[in-house]
């Protein structure tokens, strides 16, 4: 991967993400997105600005970038956990169900294993 910040050709292997968190408990949701930091990017300090814009779309939906530098973007299902739980309890194969707005299935983001954890749900 490339470090997000601009200029720098360092191997990036250390992945933002943001998380919502549920007081005492799991966190609501909380995607990796497509932004990579390298390993000095990722200890000598930054500023983060986030900027929280509602939709009704049923995805969060994360752009990342640096001044100058590169804009990674990711779309991933709301309520995943929650959704396959339930369709997991009702004996639904979750593996090919892309919610709306996604380009996901929802069994590849809440496992984000993939084919493998899709056939396993299939089976
Ligand atoms: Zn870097």
């Amino acid at each position: 991967m490339v470090c997000i910040i601009a200029g720098c050709r360092n191997r990036a292997r250390h992945n933002f993400g943001v998380r919502l968190r549920r007081p005492r408990i799991w966190a609501i949701w909380a995607p990796n997105t497509e932004a990579y930091l390298c390993d000095e990017h990722a200890v000598q300090g930054l500023r983060v600005e986030v900027t929280l814009i509602p939709t009704d779309t049923g995805v969060v939906d994360t752009e990342v970038s640096s001044p100058r530098g590169g804009l990674v973007r990711r779309l991933v299902p709301l309520r995943t956990y929650d959704l396959v739980l339930s369709m997991l309890a009702a004996g639904e194969c979750v593996g090919d169900y892309v919610p709306p707005g996604s380009d996901r299935s929802v069994l590849d983001v809440f496992l984000d294993g993939g084919e493998k954890a899709a056939r396993l749900a299939c089976s």
